[in-house]
């Protein structure tokens, strides 16, 4: 599904009338603190007043330009990584204007999918299948039977990542070669489905944080396995249904009256890969390299994976017919997700509790 790269815990502590109480009831607290250094300690107190956790959309889309870079690197704006595309495009056409329009994206290839940039990418690629993988296999059977987990993962498995060279991959949207956009697609080739995740040229300009790449990728591959591309292979799966109904009723999938399943006004497919997508990145947000990292860098990290889920006024046009509002995106599925935020440490809230799940 062609995806638009567009992508408080207050402390209450009761006044009392006896002293006593009051210790008591600060007793925790005080206890809290004490089992971290000093240098920890204003830290921990931060996360108590910190704002993002009620209101990520602003922490996320507030950014202007490059925004923050997290350890792993910055997300370039989208306009701005275009650009840098067609500045070598352009070059080529002036420096080489002979050159056959065929020989002409070769040499536009090599410049933009280099070996290091190709294998950032494949090796998130692997990664987020393994881990979307590993999301499968760890379900319950009362969920998820044998059968329906090999159905699974036998699309996960092969859904290929197509990446230039040679150029002539992309020769059915050749524009793709210099666009910001990552989408998956599946075609009829040969009497059987082939699915691929297809990556445009300015994305790797553009995506240099390594956490953007996970989500990204992650959404894009769980297209492969979406309520609508299994519903369109024929199977109907329970915990699909369970799980359509819960992205429903918690208001991440808009009804209106013009909606079909599947068709039009449906934001189910959308919203589905957004929510495995955000469990893929929890998981790359806690590895052990990550549990290296500062409040402040954690923070960054997960802010810089979900920038294109932003509609920046200038910025490529956004599909609201599929994919549910950028504040729902950002606020709900990714803000309200238990280990989002936990690794943010954010309290749970009512909402977060009810987070919806496969079982
Ligand atoms: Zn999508």
């Amino acid at each position: 599904m062609k995806k638009k790269k567009k992508l408080s815990r207050r402390v209450k502590i009761g006044v009392s009338i006896s002293a006593v109480c009051v210790l008591l009831a600060s007793a925790p607290f005080f206890y809290f603190l004490s089992q971290d250094p000093p240098s920890q300690i204003w830290s921990k107190l931060f996360r108590f007043s910190r704002p993002a956790c009620s209101d990520f959309h602003s922490l996320v889309c507030s950014q202007t330009g490059s925004g923050s870079a997290d350890p792993t690197g910055s997300v370039r704006d989208d306009l701005e990584a275009e650009a840098s595309a067609r500045v070598i495009f352009s070059e080529l056409i002036h420096s080489h204007p002979d050159w056959p329009a065929e020989k002409r994206s070769e040499f536009l290839v090599e410049a933009i999918y280099t070996p290091v940039r190709r294998q950032e990418i494949t090796e998130t690629f692997q990664a987020v299948r393994k881990a979307m993988l590993r999301l499968i296999k760890k379900q319950p059977k009362t969920v998820l039977t044998r059968a329906q987990k090999r159905m699974l993962t036998d699309r996960l498995g092969k859904t290929q990542l197509q990446l230039p060279p040679p150029a002539g991959l992309y020769s059915d949207d050749p524009e793709l070669l210099t666009q910001n956009e990552v989408y998956y697609r599946r075609t009829r080739e040969k009497n059987r489905d082939e699915r691929v995740l297809r990556v445009g040229g300015a994305y790797l300009f553009a995506a240099k944080s390594r956490f953007n790449r996970v989500f990204t990728l992650a959404h894009e591959l769980a297209h492969s396995i979406d309520p609508c591309e299994i519903k369109s292979a024929g199977s109907k799966l329970p915990a699909y249904v369970k799980l359509s109904r819960c992205l429903i009723e918690q208001g991440l999938v808009a009804t209106p009256d013009t909606r079909t399943e599947c068709g039009r006004d449906d934001q189910l497919s959308e919203a589905f890969a957004d929510w495995m997508a955000v469990q893929v990145l929890a998981e790359a947000l806690q590895t052990r390299k990550s549990q290296h990292y500062s409040d402040d860098q954690i923070l960054k990290s997960a802010a810089n994976s979900i920038r294109d889920l932003c509609e920046r006024p200038g910025l490529l046009e956004y599909d609201s017919e599929h994919h549910p509002p950028s504040r729902v995106r950002i606020e709900r599925i990714f803000g309200e997700n238990p280990a989002i935020r936990a690794r943010l440490g954010c309290p749970n809230t009512p909402q977060s509790q009810a987070y919806c799940k496969f079982e």
